[in-house]
């Protein structure tokens, strides 16, 4: 019998493409959603549907599902991963950059899950993934407004996890430290990605790879286990 569905946001760079390409390796049929189209189509996976959507247009979002469903049958996870990190000194950041990360990281993300939610609780499962950090539990200097829209992640994975615990969906929160990916790049301030960069430089950095194998580990579990949240950091990452 062919595996479920899995649909996953910002798939067409990190973590996301690392954690498409797992997942297709192990049988599922995906969605992929990103604005960068060429690149989700460029992973080149088998009974996978790529989509061009901006996770800030639900709508969007939700024609996509809409589509992938017709194909494959119902969604079983979603895995929330697009994110946007823009890291400034509130005295001195472009509220613009706020809103962004906001729009994104945190009302994307409800739009997201709103797309499958009527159907996961209709059927009594389903798998929602969210995309937390270290800095959705702790702070870190220059990362103000991002780690409003990380602890807001977090927050409102917890919520929605007792929301949705009876009726038989999973709410799983994944808590990375720094992974060698292209968030940073979006960043303004060179002084700030340079500072960035010393930080990662002495402290080693995780392989989206290891973030994709943790969610995968997570979605493997029966559906009657949870695994709440899983916290992974390079060894020698110290906060
Ligand atoms: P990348 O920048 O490599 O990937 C981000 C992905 O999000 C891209 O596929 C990008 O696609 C997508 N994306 C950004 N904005 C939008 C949007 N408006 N609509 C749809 N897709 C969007 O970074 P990572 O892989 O590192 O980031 C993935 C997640 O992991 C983020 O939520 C991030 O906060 C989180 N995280 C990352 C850590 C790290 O150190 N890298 C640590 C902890 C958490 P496109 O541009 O094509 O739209």
């Amino acid at each position: 019998m062919s595996k479920p569905l899995i649909v996953i946001t910002g798939a067409s760079s990190g973590i996301g493409a690392a954690t498409a390409r797992l997942l297709s390796a192990h049988g599922h049929p995906l969605l992929l959603l990103a604005r960068r189209l060429d690149r989700l189509t460029a992973l080149g996976l088998p009974e996978t549907l790529c989509r061009q959507a901006d996770v800030t247009d639900p709508a969007a979002v939700a024609e996509a599902v809409r589509e992938a469903e017709a194909l494959h049958g119902p969604v079983d996870a979603i895995v929330n991963n697009a994110g946007v990190m823009l890291l400034g000194k509130l005295a001195d950041q472009p509220a613009a950059e706020w809103e962004r990360m906001f729009e994104v990281n945190v009302t994307g993300l409800l739009g997201a899950i709103r797309a499958v939610l009527p159907g996961m609780v209709e059927r009594g499962r389903g798998t929602i993934v969210n995309l937390g950090s270290v800095a959705g539990r702790k702070t870190f200097p220059d990362h103000t407004a991002y780690v409003g829209t990380k602890f807001a992640v977090h927050a409102m994975s917890e919520n929605l996890r007792e929301e949705l615990a009876p009726h038989g969906v999973r709410v799983v929160t994944i808590a990375p430290g720094a992974v060698d990916t292209e968030l940073l790049s979006h960043t303004s301030s060179e002084s700030i990605k340079a500072g960035y960069r010393e930080f990662t430089k002495a402290s080693g950095m995780l392989a989206p790879e290891s973030v994709a194998e943790a969610i995968l580990y997570a979605y493997q579990q029966p559906q009657g286990v949870n695994i709440r949240e899983i916290v992974l950091a390079a060894t020698g990452q110290q906060p």
